[in-house]
């Protein structure tokens, strides 16, 4: 059965004690909410992740992420983040081709190839996310966006490699705008990506790959999202800041 995931992405929020803080009341908060083949990530700034991957220890099924690392190994790359850096604070998990990255920081398909190859090498799960613009909805070219993406980012990995990996489906329309896209609208997309997973892969693997959905889910549309049946879970920005909001939409899989 795949696993139900509810991952956080803090983004750039939160001083060191805020973010231990938020997370100890969440880990505390979920600590008997939490179902068998269930997964809480928490996306944190690089900041926090040593003390929370210490603190997770604690908590069955709880782990901590980054939200990006460098392609390359080590070196004169003043001010990144190898893989293997996140990696030794005891982070299991790392955000790969997030929206925010692909538009604000140029990274590219070619670019999140890279990265997802150097995060599996150091035993880093990626979370990798696809999904289109609302020009790309409007426009109707959103399968072929999500298809390329998929094609360029993950589809290069063996089918060991792949199996790893989580993947996010998040319309970029959706993201921190307010705007959900329905349950429809997700479970057709979600759908579809299970299908190319599955004509590269085939039918085991894609039916053991965990998708989750994005864009401003919140603890009223998520069990909506939630119930499809190609949607296994949720990647949460804003409400993952508030510890109630986090914890009630992991207990929508109660
Ligand atoms: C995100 O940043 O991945 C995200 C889904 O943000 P929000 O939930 O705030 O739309």
């Amino acid at each position: 059965m795949r696993k139900k995931i509810v991952a956080g992405n803090w983004k750039m929020n939160l001083g060191y004690q805020e973010g231990i803080s938020l997370f100890s009341e969440v880990a505390n908060m979920v600590k008997d909410e939490v179902i068998g083949n269930q997964q809480i990530i928490v996306c944190s700034p690089f900041i926090h992740l040593h003390s929370i991957a210490s603190l997770t220890n604690e908590h069955k099924n709880v782990f901590v992420g980054a939200q990006n690392i460098h392609q390359e190994d080590a070196g004169a790359y003043t001010g990144e983040v190898s893989a293997k850096q996140v990696r030794s604070t005891g982070a299991a998990y790392v955000i790969l081709g997030h929206s925010e990255r692909r538009a604000y920081f140029g990274e590219s398909d070619e670019l999140l190839a890279k990265k997802v190859n150097i995060a599996l090498t150091h035993n880093l799960v990626p979370i990798f996310c696809i999904g289109e613009t609302k020009e790309e909805r409007e426009s109707g070219e959103f399968f072929d966006v999500i298809k390329k993406q998929l094609e360029k980012g993950v589809f290069h990995l063996s089918e060991s490699d792949f199996s790893k990996i989580i993947l996010a489906y998040e319309p970029v329309w959706a993201i921190g705008t307010g705007l959900t896209a329905s349950p429809e609208q997700a479970q057709e997309v979600h759908a579809f990506i299970r299908k190319e997973v599955e004509a590269k892969y085939g039918s085991a693997v894609a039916d053991e790959t965990s998708i989750l959905y994005g864009g401003s889910c919140n603890p009223k549309n998520a069990p909506d999202l939630f119930s499809q049946p190609d949607i296994d879970g949720g990647l949460i920005g804003g409400a993952s800041l508030k510890s109630r909001d986090f914890t009630d939409i992991v207990k929508v899989f109660n």
